[in-house]
């Protein structure tokens, strides 16, 4: 007699429960529950756990995160210009528990895709029959000389939302006027493509109305960059971007802009050409995938290959890894990236449990940038996958970006866009 094995029973129980348990044995079909344990309770895992009950109230979803509270990356540099708190960006996890998601407080030293267990510093172990992980992003802390863990504590990246982003803020606003805040921009790929210009505007907006003689020098290893056109022409209008007392400078590749390294003791940074001396220096470092990527053999250089039908791992079975870590060309590194891949995920995951194929994906991504109190900008794309390169391509004639030249009324309401696009994504994750 052949014997059937776990995943079969799982795809048979869950398969057949749903298409109203006529087996024959509904107390052992009912009982059984798949298992769904998601790493990293950030958008991609947040939002594929409470979808994941939501397809199928009968699959336990574990989710395990290190912090008991969630701080938003997106929206945090509004808190550098004063114009909200942490606090505004904080989130429990309540909602996914009304959800029914188990929510484990610990942080994942490794998965197991072998014998299917994740396993935790705390030293729990979880059993899974799919794994979702999505751990955002680490720090190639080697890249920029000088520059490490321990002095990040005094030169802030703040590229984690929380206590870095409030000591850049002091910084900024005890640096005396007509003082120098230096960013260091990251080369690609990176989490949030406009993040860096949208911080270099966020300060300069501060420092418009505190410290009008203040320089913002961003110093970039690239020949250009994410919204680059609608950035300039937002810079001109607001900060004389382009004249002599311009408060945003940027210096690109080309230019030298590119930094090797840092004397933390002298707050000087030596670029390729030249080296420049800044009261505040805000240092983005280059990135790659969570570690927990690298402990559990998920990567393929710096970030996690997938099947961007599914984002299964191309690496290992029932292991789906979302959002920043992955590598989901062409999409950027992104909140609502890692939103819509969690659908996409959760939907195949579903389907996998009932023995069906998955659907074809189509994924969505739009990005707000706040320049000035009343001036936003945006890029929106709709996405498909093509499946001989395994690529996702933006959909011809979708999306794009918000016009050059827009009348100060639009510049006006994509601010109040960007806030509501704010509340509904967070609603969306974890609400
Ligand atoms: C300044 C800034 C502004 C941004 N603005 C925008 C924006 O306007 N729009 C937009 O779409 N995106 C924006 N982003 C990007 C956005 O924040 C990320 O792309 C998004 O958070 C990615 O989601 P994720 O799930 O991949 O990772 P994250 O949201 O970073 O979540 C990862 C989670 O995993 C947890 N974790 C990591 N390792 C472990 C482990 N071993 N065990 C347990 N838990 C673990 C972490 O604690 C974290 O909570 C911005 C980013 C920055 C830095």
């Amino acid at each position: 007699m052949n014997k059937i094995n776990r995943r079969d029973f799982i795809r048979l129980a869950v398969g057949t429960t749903l298409a109203g348990g006529t087996l024959g044995f509904p107390g052992l079909l009912l009982a059984a529950s798949p298992k769904v344990v998601v790493v990293g309770g950030g958008v991609g895992g947040c939002t594929a756990a409470k979808y994941l009950r939501k397809l199928d109230p009968r699959i336990e979803v574990t989710l395990i995160e290190t912090k008991n509270a969630y701080t938003s990356c997106f929206m945090s540099n509004e808190v550098l210009s004063g114009d909200r708190t942490l606090a505004s960006i904080t989130f429990d996890y309540e909602g996914l528990k009304r959800h029914g998601v188990k929510i484990v407080i610990d942080r994942v030293s490794a998965i197991d895709p072998v014998n299917r267990q994740v396993a935790t510093e705390g030293g729990e172990r979880f059993g899974y029959d799919a794994c979702v992980v999505s751990p955002g992003v680490d720090f190639k802390w080697e890249a920029i000389e000088g520059y490490d863990v321990e002095v990040a504590e005094e030169i802030p990246h703040a590229w984690f939302a929380g206590p870095q982003t409030s000591l850049l803020r002091r910084q900024i606003e005890s640096m005396p006027e007509g003082g120098t805040v230096a960013i260091v921009a990251p080369p690609d790929p990176f989490k949030c493509p406009p993040g860096p210009y949208e911080r270099a505007s966020q300060i300069a907006m501060y420092c418009k109305h505190h410290k009008p003689r203040a320089k913002i020098l961003i110093l970039d290893p690239k020949e250009a960059f994410s919204k680059q056109g609608l950035f300039r022409q937002g810079w001109t209008q607001l900060y004389g971007f382009g004249t002599d007392n311009s408060m945003i400078e940027w210096i690109g590749g080309a230019g030298g802009g590119k930094v090797e390294s840092l004397d933390p003791s002298t707050r000087t940074l030596q670029a390729e050409v030249e080296a420049f001396k800044a009261d505040v220096i805000n240092i983005i470092p280059p990135q790659k995938a969570g570690k927990v990527a690298f402990t559990s053999d998920l990567v393929d250089g710096d970030w996690c290959p997938v099947n961007k039908m599914t984002f299964e791992s191309s690496r290992h079975p029932n292991v789906y890894v979302l959002g920043d870590a992955s590598n989901a060309a062409k999409m950027p590194k992104s909140a609502y990236a890692a939103n819509t891949q969690a659908k996409v995920a959760a939907a195949a995951i579903i389907a996998r449990f009932n023995g069906q194929d998955p659907g074809d994906p189509t994924f969505t991504n739009t990005c707000y940038s706040i320049l000035g109190e009343e001036h936003g900008i945006s890029v929106a794309a709709v996405y498909a996958l093509d499946k001989g390169t395994n690529t996702i391509e933006p959909v011809k004639e979708s999306g794009g970006l918000s016009p050059m030249d827009a009348s100060p009324a639009q510049r006006k309401r994509e601010v109040t866009y960007a806030h509501s696009w704010f509340q509904n994504l967070i609603s969306d994750m974890m609400g």
